[in-house]
């Protein structure tokens, strides 16, 4: 079952100074975040260990155990096949890599405790916030983005309650610790990820079902915009220009071509939730030498996965069930 996607939807706070506990806006949380908000009970600001902080709706539907399984989850990734049975952590290890981590034993070790991880689902729009955070890093940018969705088995059994973020917790955390002896998923509140909403740590055995999509989707685009800022791009120069000002010598040169195409991706995002705009802005940063018409057409599509995402769901509707 499909829940309601909505990315800018009213967040719930909960103080820990005067437990506190009002709704919200993102720019609100922005706000807070920079310290220009205040506790609407107590005047807590943001920098005091107490402050409110984003908490679970408590008319959120996945609260109900009973229907935990009956909803859609999603899962962006840039493996082709997640959640593989096959996966092997050291796949990519050159020799070198593996003598340094101490042989083969211990790199057998540490592959064994990187697969006893819990796996995470959550909301469309925690799944798709996530890719954008990843492109963000730029760890993997350039990389293709598979969304999934993922149906759990009717018959989980879901931990009572919910979790902090794991997020918060330095490193991964290992299955057992989230989801106890007898039971098979847990339910964990998102700070940073569509913040406030509710995610799942779970195993493997949980799901019963993916059906998978590369995104963006290649067609869902603005002609219109793409086609006005390739004649813009391709009417700025690419030479690379040395950077000015005070800080400017800090600078990699840039060309003009590069500094229009961030007043674009700028643009572009200035509609967005604001807790999605600078990742949009540099998930869509522009390399240079890159090929105008691909950039447009990508940072378009890019946006479309946030405000309609409708065309997403009628293409996941359409691919099979994979048994996992
Ligand atoms: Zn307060």
């Amino acid at each position: 079952m499909e829940r309601r996607i909505d990315f800018s939807h009213q967040r719930h706070m909960l103080c820990g100074g005067c437990d506190h506990r009002f709704v919200v806006g993102l720019d609100w949380i922005d706000r807070w975040e920079q310290g220009g908000e205040k506790c609407l009970g107590c005047d807590l600001t943001g920098e005091h260990e107490d402050a409110p902080r984003v908490t679970v709706d408590p008319d959120d539907p996945a609260l109900d155990d009973g229907r935990v399984a009956q909803f859609f989850w999603y899962h962006t990734s840039t493996q082709p096949d997640w959640p593989s049975r096959a996966f092997d952590p050291a796949s990519g290890f050159t020799p070198e890599m593996r003598m340094r981590m101490g042989g083969v034993e211990r790199v057998a070790a540490w592959a064994a405790r990187q697969r006893a991880k819990a796996l995470h689902v959550g909301t469309y729009e925690a799944a798709v916030h996530n890719m954008l955070r990843r492109m963000h890093d730029q760890a993997d940018d350039g990389c293709q983005f598979y969304l999934y969705r993922v149906h759990l088995k009717p018959s989980v059994v879901v931990r009572k309650g919910w979790l902090i973020d794991p997020s918060d917790f330095v490193g991964d955390v290992v299955l057992g610790e989230f989801c106890p002896p007898g039971t098979d998923v847990a339910r964990y509140l998102n700070y940073h990820e569509d913040p406030g909403g509710l995610s799942l740590a779970l195993g493997r055995g949980a799901i019963d079902k993916v059906q998978q999509i590369a995104i963006p989707l290649s067609d869902a685009w603005d002609r219109d915009w793409a086609r006005e800022s390739v004649a813009a791009l391709e009417n700025a120069s690419e030479a690379l220009v040395p950077a000015t000002g005070g800080l400017g010598r800090f600078m990699p040169p840039c060309s003009p071509r590069a500094d229009l195409s961030r007043d674009l991706g700028r643009g572009l995002a200035a509609d967005l939730p604001i807790n999605l705009q600078s990742q949009l802005v540099s998930a869509v940063a522009f390399g240079e030498g890159a090929d105008p018409v691909r950039w447009a057409k990508q940072a378009s599509c890019l946006l479309s996965l946030i405000v309609d995402p409708s065309p997403v769901l009628v293409m996941l509707d359409q691919q099979e069930r994979r048994e996992v």
